[in-house]
């Protein structure tokens, strides 16, 4: 199995996370890439360092104009400074911009040229500050996520992509809960691209984080060449609260497209085990080509943001299930923020998977 990760994206370093009215320790620590490579470790993995390819892997399912915020955001937040203004150490929003729009309908880019408008306009929530290096590591987990779908496409059945900070709550054109870039998206649209170079692959994309992958339902929600499948803790009492139900079945082309397997707060095993085979049976039904597994670590049970009781046999299970399915499979990292379960959350579904 190869894996892929960037020096550059442990240089993300966010300070405050808003939380029930309050500034917060924010989660996504750096020491969360460590603990991951150690379980690579014990299965003598070693991380490569991907291709960077620029911006063109997330111009495919990014909008130019989101791409341009992100990237240069910081850099304008901090010349606020010479016009008088006294901005944070970190981007982050004071106002939020009304998003109406239906299922399908993109959003022009923002119609003003203020960074605080922007600002408002495409960071979704309080746990997406962008400090001075945050673009890089963002970049450079997208990079991840392409690499080891590259891989897939030059032959091999298994890649995982250690990407930090996580992506699946990252919107065509608007980042939130820790999500700037879609990861997991990114390697999904490479695949479809670049699986068959005679014609467009089906793939589908598996999330199995404890929150709802929102960011890659939103991207693929009018197609139906990628199949979205969601497995996560019901949102009518938790993030991302407006999206997640199960009668989000897609849109126009992609209706039946989509699949939300929300569960009561504090499920175990069994009731997980259950939807994950519901999920399964849709995945063969689809008949991909190639999967993609959003994995998140924030179902175990002791996690600090989660709601779940999963327990390490867990990871195991979901990797014996994967094995089972055959298919050429890229696992991106997506959530999980307690550290010290990560190695061997890790290691259990690397086992199960027979890596
Ligand atoms: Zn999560």
């Amino acid at each position: 199995m190869q894996a892929f990760f960037s020096q550059d994206q442990l240089l993300h370093d966010p300070q405050q996370f808003m939380r029930l009215g309050r500034i917060s320790k924010p989660t996504d620590l750096a020491s969360r890439a460590h603990a991951l490579q150690a379980a690579l470790a014990g299965f003598g993995i070693e991380t490569h360092e991907p291709a960077d390819a620029g911006r063109a892997p997330l111009e495919k399912v990014h909008a130019r104009h989101y791409l341009d915020y992100l990237e240069s955001a910081y850099e304008r937040w901090r010349a606020l400074a010479q016009t008088g203004l006294e901005p944070g150490i970190e981007v982050l929003p004071n106002l939020s911009a009304y998003h109406g729009a239906q299922p399908g309908h993109q959003r022009p880019p923002c119609p003003s040229s203020s960074i605080v408008a922007q600002t408002g306009y495409y960071i979704g929530d309080l746990a997406c500050p962008l400090g001075a290096h945050s673009w890089r590591s963002i970049l450079r987990s997208a990079h991840s996520a392409a690499a080891a779908a590259q891989a897939l496409c030059d032959g091999q059945r298994l890649a995982y992509a250690l990407c930090r900070p996580s992506g699946h709550h990252a919107y065509h054109d608007r980042a939130g809960g820790f999500c700037y870039v879609n990861n997991s998206a990114t390697a999904a649209q490479h695949l479809v691209d670049g699986l068959d170079p005679a014609r467009r692959s089906r793939v589908a994309v598996l999330d199995v984080d404890v929150h709802h992958g929102d960011g890659t339902q939103n991207i693929f929600y009018t197609r139906d060449d990628v199949l979205t499948i969601s497995t996560h803790a019901a949102t009518d009492n938790y993030y991302p609260f407006y999206v997640g139900y199960a009668e989000e079945t897609g849109h126009g082309a992609g209706v039946g497209c989509n699949l939300n397997l929300p569960l009561a707060h504090g499920s175990g095993n069994p009731a997980f085990f259950a939807a994950l085979a519901t999920a399964l049976q849709r995945l063969r039904d689809f008949r991909p080509d190639a999967l993609v597994l959003a994995m998140g670590f924030d179902t175990y049970k002791d996690d600090p943001l989660g709601v779940f009781a999963l327990d390490m046999a867990a990871y195991s299970h979901i990797g014996q299930q994967l094995r089972l399915l055959g298919l050429p499979l890229v696992i991106v990292q997506e959530g999980g923020y307690l550290v010290e379960a990560l190695q061997p959350g890790l290691s259990a579904l690397l086992d199960g998977l027979g890596a």
